[in-house]
């Protein structure tokens, strides 16, 4: 579901926001930096970031693969992290995950069905498709969290 207030980040939510925004540099496709931390009990568990799949070429390397006006070689960073845990085994449910940019509707599905409990993000993903979105998104059991973009999460 939708929290419709966003909230302050406290020091931690911070920390973890940092870690995405890190990781965030190294997506492997121009079209958009994103990058994910997955997070349980202060402490990050895995974590991706928007790029080929391991071991194919990269947009960087050989161009975009545009189908629809969507570029669709990458993984999403939010199923990077998912897949990291899924190769190394870490079980994910009930953790945060923390996001630059507010999943898509093909992640968010994911992250509900990995048992993700609150997905913690700064930017809005495409708000002119808000109004059919919004309640897709209002009927998974995840909770989606705006944080606000203060003056410490942009150091
Ligand atoms: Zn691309
Ligand atoms: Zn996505």
């Amino acid at each position: 579901m939708i929290i419709p207030e966003a909230q302050v980040p406290g020091k931690w939510q911070i920390r973890f926001i940092h870690l995405a925004r890190h990781w965030s540099q190294y997506m492997t496709c121009d079209r958009a930096r994103v990058g994910a931390v997955i997070v349980r009990d202060k402490r990050v568990i895995a974590s991706g970031y928007g790029g080929a799949p391991s071991g194919s070429v990269t947009c960087d390397d050989e161009g975009h693969a545009m189908f629809n006006n969507h570029c669709v070689r990458t993984v999403h960073a939010e199923m990077n992290a998912i897949a990291q845990a899924a190769r190394y085994g870490p079980s994910i449910d009930g953790c945060d995950l923390y996001c630059t940019l507010m999943p898509c509707w093909n992640c968010a599905k994911m992250i509900a069905a990995s048992g993700i409990a609150n997905v913690y993000y700064l930017e809005e993903y495409h708000p002119e498709e808000w109004d059919f979105y919004k309640q897709l998104y209002d009927g998974l059991s995840t909770k989606f969290i705006r944080l606000v973009d203060t003056l410490e999460i942009r150091q």
